[in-house]
C-alpha cells in the first residue's frame, strides 16, 4: 500500500507540518493496523478507499479555538482522511460545532463534504488510528512533536477543547514541550465542563467527554452537556 501524501488546503509552515505528519511511518503497531483494517473493512465500508495514514489536521489556520481529540477511529478518520468526519463521533461533534457557530454545517461525512470550521481547528493526540482506540503511551509521545509543532504555529489560539482525558493529558505534555516549561499544568484534573487557566500566554484549557458511541450512546455525554460546554468556549472567546 502507497502512503498518500498531503493535499489539504493549509498552506506555508502548517502545510509542510501536514506532510511531514502524513509521511510518518514511526509506530510499526498502528502502521500495520491502519492499514490492515483497510483491506478488512467492515460490511458497511466495502468497497471503500481508506486514507490508512496519518491523519492531519484541519481547520483554521488562524482559529482562536483549538479542538483537540484522543486520535483517528479505524473506520472514521483512517478511512476520510479527516479528522472527525465519517462516523458517529464526527456526527455529534460536528452537530454540537454547528449549534456553537463553530462550523459550516451540522455533518462531517467525506473529506471533501463541503465542511468548514469557523475560528477552530481540530487536531489529536496521536495520529494514527490505534487498535481499540487506545495508542499506547509510547505511540503518543512518538506523536506529541507534531501537536507541540501545531501549538507553535497556531498562535491565535486563546481556548483548547480538550475531548476525553488522553487527549487532556496529551495536550498538557505538548504545551510543556513547546514551551520547554516543565511544571505547566501539573496536577491539574480532567473533568466535564471543568476549565482550567495555565498562566499568562497561554490558552484557556477546557474539557469535554469524548463523543465517542461509548459516553453519547450511554448517555455520559449528551448533546446538551456539549453544548454548555461550547456556550462557555463561546463566551470565554467573546470576553
Ligand atoms: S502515531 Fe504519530 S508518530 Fe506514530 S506513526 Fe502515526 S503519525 Fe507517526
Amino acid at each position: 500500500m502507497t502512503t498518500p501524501t498531503y493535499d489539504g488546503p493549509l498552506t506555508g509552515a502548517l502545510g509542510a507540518l501536514q506532510r511531514r505528519i502524513v509521511a510518518c511511518d514511526a509506530c510499526p503497531r498502528l502502521v500495520e493496523h491502519r492499514r490492515r483494517v483497510a483491506v478488512t473493512p467492515p460490511a458497511r465500508h466495502r468497497g471503500s478507499a481508506y486514507w490508512a495514514a496519518p491523519v492531519p489536521g484541519n481547520g483554521d489556520p488562524h482559529a482562536r479555538l483549538l479542538i483537540v481529540g484522543l486520535a483517528p477511529a479505524s473506520h472514521g478518520s483512517n478511512r476520510t482522511a479527516r479528522m472527525f468526519t465519517g462516523d458517529p463521533s464526527a456526527d455529534f461533534l460536528t452537530a454540537a460545532l454547528h449549534r456553537a457557530g463553530f462550523a459550516s454545517q451540522p455533518a462531517s461525512r467525506h473529506r471533501d463534504g463541503g465542511l468548514t470550521l469557523r475560528g477552530a481547528f481540530v487536531t489529536a493526540a496521536g495520529r494514527c488510528a490505534p487498535p481499540q482506540d487506545k495508542p499506547t503511551p509510547a505511540e503518543l509521545a512518538a506523536c506529541r512533536p507534531f501537536l507541540a509543532e501545531e501549538l507553535r504555529l497556531l498562535t491565535k489560539v486563546r481556548v483548547v477543547l480538550a475531548l476525553g482525558r488522553i487527549a487532556f493529558d496529551g495536550y498538557l505534555r505538548a504545551v510543556r514541550q513547546a514551551t520547554g516549561v516543565d511544571g505547566i499544568g501539573r496536577g491539574l484534573a480532567f473533568g466535564h465542563g471543568v476549565n482550567h487557566l495555565l498562566g499568562e500566554g497561554l490558552p484557556a484549557l477546557c474539557c469535554s467527554y469524548h463523543p465517542s458511541p461509548r459516553n453519547t450512546n450511554t448517555g455520559r455525554l449528551t448533546a446538551s452537556s456539549l453544548d454548555a460546554v461550547l456556550a462557555a468556549v463561546r463566551a470565554r472567546l467573546d470576553a
